[in-house]
């Protein structure tokens, strides 16, 4: 095509290239969730249903980007790996990024009223999601990547748990709760659930307290074929994986991801 006169402004765009052999990791974030929460009524501390729509979105998104190997979501966020192979974009930061945040929102919205038919979205308060992409060396950081998201689960669950329950059912005020809270450890909080109102924090349910895993289940020798260096492949070796990679059911797990056991596994689901 013949280029215009106005062809030079292109050269000012910055185009950020993530770096090569690393994982990427791109988590998703809710704008202002918890006006978003509140003005479509979610059951406080946690709305299962909300949960199960941002499950629903991110088994989507991992559908249609097959470079995705697994995703970790909890409250109003969703974190996807990509393996360190990864040539999605040319690994272009900015394509990444705004690729999975705009798939995952657009997801979100036509799903929502499989989860919410009595709750229509209303214009003025349609949700979206911020994104950002951090990379990380080795299996190492990506394996303290998600213990560090599934911990803030668990923080921010439990402290919402009781918060909850003294006001719920304890009749405090928002105020007073907060302040019952103030300077309390988590034995406290499992203390004040227990003996005051008969509630055991380990027997909520285990979504809520461990948040939700997506693997991609592609076999144990497929898992091995991907395990291989990128430029060792032939293209049609390449294509053939890819196809094998889109069609793999993507489990949903609520399990632990602090202690080894999910990771002795773990050249199954990434590479
Ligand atoms: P920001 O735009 O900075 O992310 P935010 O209001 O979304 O602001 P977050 O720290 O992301 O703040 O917190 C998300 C909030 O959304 C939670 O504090 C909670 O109030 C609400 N929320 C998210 N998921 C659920 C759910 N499943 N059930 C009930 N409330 C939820
Ligand atoms: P990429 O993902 O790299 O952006 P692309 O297929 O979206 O790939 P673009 O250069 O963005 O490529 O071009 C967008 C294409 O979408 C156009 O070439 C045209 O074929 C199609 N398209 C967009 N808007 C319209 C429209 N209003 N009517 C008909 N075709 C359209
Ligand atoms: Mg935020
Ligand atoms: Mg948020
Ligand atoms: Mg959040
Ligand atoms: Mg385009
Ligand atoms: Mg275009």
């Amino acid at each position: 095509m013949a280029k215009s006169r106005f062809e030079y402004v292109r050269t000012y765009e910055q185009d950020t290239m993530l770096l090569p052999n690393t994982y990427i990791v791109i988590r998703l974030d809710g704008r202002g969730f918890h006006r978003f929460s509140a003005s479509y009524g979610f059951e406080k501390p946690n709305d299962k249903r909300a949960l199960g729509l941002m499950n629903a979105a991110a088994k989507q998104v991992m559908k249609q980007l097959p470079d995705v190997a697994g995703a970790y979501g909890q409250s109003d966020e969703y974190s996807f790996v990509l393996s360190r192979q990864c040539r999605l974009f040319d690994r272009r930061e900015a394509k990444l990024v705004s690729t999975f945040a705009s798939t995952f929102t657009a997801q979100y919205q036509f799903l929502w009223p499989e989860y919410f038919p009595a709750t229509p979205l209303d214009r003025n308060m349609l949700p979206s999601f911020d994104a950002r992409a951090v990379l990380y060396p080795s299996l190492r950081e990506v394996r303290d990547y998600f213990s560090w998201r599934q911990a803030d689960c668990h923080i921010n669950n439990l402290y919402n748990t009781c918060f909850w329950t003294l006001v719920l059912r304890g009749g405090l005020s928002e105020h007073d709760a907060e302040q019952a809270l103030m300077g309390t450890n988590s034995g406290d909080k499992n203390e004040v659930l227990f003996s005051r109102f008969g509630i055991n924090y380990n027997n909520e349910d285990i979504m809520f307290r461990k948040g939700t895993v997506l693997i991609r289940d592609v076999g144990a020798d497929t898992a091995a074929d991907l395990g291989e260096p990128q430029q060792d492949k032939s293209k049609r070796q390449a294509e053939r994986e890819e196809k094998k990679k889109r069609k793999a059911e993507i489990a949903e797990l609520h399990v632990d991801v602090i202690g080894d056991e999910f990771w002795t596994d773990a050249g199954r689901w990434i590479s």
